[in-house]
């Protein structure tokens, strides 16, 4: 870049001076007396010179995602990660499911000679963080490919006929490169379902994708991954066979695998020998791999902050608030009256979901972190993967009860809900929606339904958050003993951990039945 400012510098001098030596030859009054007529022909031609010169090393136009153009010119050594399946814990099955897409790269000759097809494009759908991307560069590691990333959202522009270009030129490099991995991560930014409202270079580009898609692979080793956390959105001609036809879930990592991949985060680093992993692996369920690899960082950093040479326990459990809850305020300006509020409010969600049996509690606290005055955290003591609708009613009553016991308190709501009135709405709105779990029937709303008949979805979501509501309120009302200790044992101690939170829980809990739904 600085060579290139230099010769601009030195050809527009070459440009003004041979403009001036032309001028003279035909306007006599400008003076020129010095240079012969050799020098001024010499100067003229440095300048032609300078001009080629500039223009061979002027950058060509960005027509490929950012990404791709950066590694234009590093060799092709740097584009093969050297990550394999050995830095992918658990997931084994999708390891094993991967196999065979390695050995088609490895021994594609194999393959071709007895004219099979093998899929070209895999789809990995799930949450975030689940290591979507890991796996993707693994295949390419283990199959010692080029790796071709690339983000959905660099192909989308306002510009028609771009994204399409930049689509050709990434097939066209991995053609180049091959074998070779294109990665293209958040697939649902350019491979949503096509409709008449749907914008015109967007589907341009979608377009694009799959005639690259249909016209490659006779004679190439090239395979094409896409990832989404939104399959459901994705243009069914893109999950066409012959295309993306290989669709593998990546779920959030059960007990083993946050085990294992915890080991994989922490094999580098200096533990105290009494941390148990599998206790880790219990205490951070729902998290996903990379929220994993975030808290066994976290930890090393806290550790260093407090001037410790090796990990215990207590830095991994620092961890895991720091990540989940965000980071404590050290002098938070809360008046008295709101810490009193958060006091209730928190007290309130410990109460019920200690009631209504929701999650384990592990901690409540009214140390503000991150935007929240206070929070439970809490994690569900199994692995689930069916809820009942009692469940998520549940669910969404141990959300609200956070209002409620303000409302029972101090008679007056504040905004500290909003978050759970979010998660609480979603939930509703699921079961409604998608688990048709509502008076609307025992069946799933597609998107055209939901946006046409909004007002008796948003009715059906109200009735259920509604009623989870006073439920909640009548939960606390019948155990306001207990919401009344938890707020103020809080507003004393600011931090309850499990074990206070159920000697209080023990030591005032009444009978009662909470069978409704
Ligand atoms: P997104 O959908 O948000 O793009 P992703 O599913 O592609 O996320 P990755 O980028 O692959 O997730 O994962 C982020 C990081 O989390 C990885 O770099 C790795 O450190 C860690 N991680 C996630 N899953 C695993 C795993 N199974 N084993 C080891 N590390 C993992």
């Amino acid at each position: 870049m600085k060579k290139k400012k230099v010769i601009f510098f030195f050809l527009i001098l070459g440009i003004i001076s041979s403009t001036i030596l032309i001028l003279s030859w035909f306007i006599p009054s400008i003076e020129t007396e010095g240079f012969r007529f050799g020098d001024k022909l010499l100067v003229i031609a440095i300048t032609i010179s300078l001009l080629i010169y500039y223009y061979s090393i002027k950058e060509k136009p960005q027509l490929m995602p950012s990404i791709l153009s950066s590694e234009k010119d590093t060799s092709k050594e740097k584009d093969k990660p050297n990550v394999s399946f050995k830095d992918v814990a658990g997931l084994e099955e999708i390891k094993e499911e991967l196999q065979e897409t390695i050995d088609f790269i490895n021994n594609s000759y194999k393959y071709k000679k007895m004219g099979a097809k093998i899929p070209k494009g895999i789809l990995f759908h799930g949450p975030p963080g689940t290591g979507k991307t890991l796996l993707a560069k693994a295949v390419a590691g283990e199959t010692n490919s080029t790796f071709l990333y690339a983000s959905g959202s660099e192909f989308v522009e306002k510009y028609v006929g771009v994204g399409a270009k930049r689509v050709r030129t990434l097939f066209e490099k991995a053609k180049k490169e091959a074998p070779s991995i294109i990665f293209i991560d958040e697939i649902d930014a350019i491979g949503t379902k096509r409709n008449s409202e749907s914008n015109n270079e967007k589907d341009q580009t979608l377009n694009q994708l799959l005639v690259e898609l249909d016209g490659f692979n006779t004679n190439e080793t090239v395979i094409v991954i896409g990832a989404t956390n939104r399959i459901d959105l994705l243009d069914e001609a893109l999950l066409r066979p012959g295309r993306f036809d290989r669709h593998i879930y990546v779920g959030n990592p059960n007990v083993r695998a946050r085990e294992k991949i915890l080991e994989v985060h922490t094999n580098n680093k200096p533990l105290d020998k009494s941390l148990n992993i599998k206790d880790l692996a219990k205490k951070t369920t729902g998290l996903s791999g990379a929220q994993l690899a975030n808290i066994a960082n976290e930890a090393a950093i806290i550790a260093v902050r407090n001037n410790k040479t090796i990990i215990t326990v207590k830095e991994f459990d620092a961890a895991i608030e720091r990540v989940l809850a965000g980071l404590e305020l050290k002098n938070p300006n809360v008046m008295m009256k709101e810490k009193n509020i958060v006091a209730f409010h928190e007290a309130g969600h410990a109460l019920v979901s200690k009631v209504l049996d929701v999650d384990l509690i592990q901690k409540i606290s009214i140390v503000p972190r991150g935007q929240a005055l206070g929070y439970v955290l809490k994690f569900p003591d199994e692995e689930r993967y069916l809820l009942t609708e009692r469940e998520l009613f549940y669910r969404i009553t141990g959300l609200l009860a956070g209002r409620a016991a303000e409302e029972y308190k101090f008679k007056e709501i504040t905004t500290g809900a909003k978050d759970d009135l979010n998660k609480a709405t979603e939930i509703a709105r699921e079961m409604v929606c998608s688990y048709g779990m509502s008076s609307l029937g025992t069946l799933a709303l597609d998107e055209v339904y939901i946006r046409y008949n909004y007002d008796s979805i948003r009715q059906e979501i109200k009735k259920i958050t509604d009623k989870a509501y006073s439920e909640a309120l009548s939960i606390i009302d019948e155990n306001s003993e207990i919401l009344q200790k938890l707020a103020q044992t809080l507003i004393e101690k600011e931090i309850l951990d499990k074990e206070e939170l159920d000697v209080i829980y023990n030591k005032y809990q009444k009978p009662f039945n909470y069978a409704t739904t």
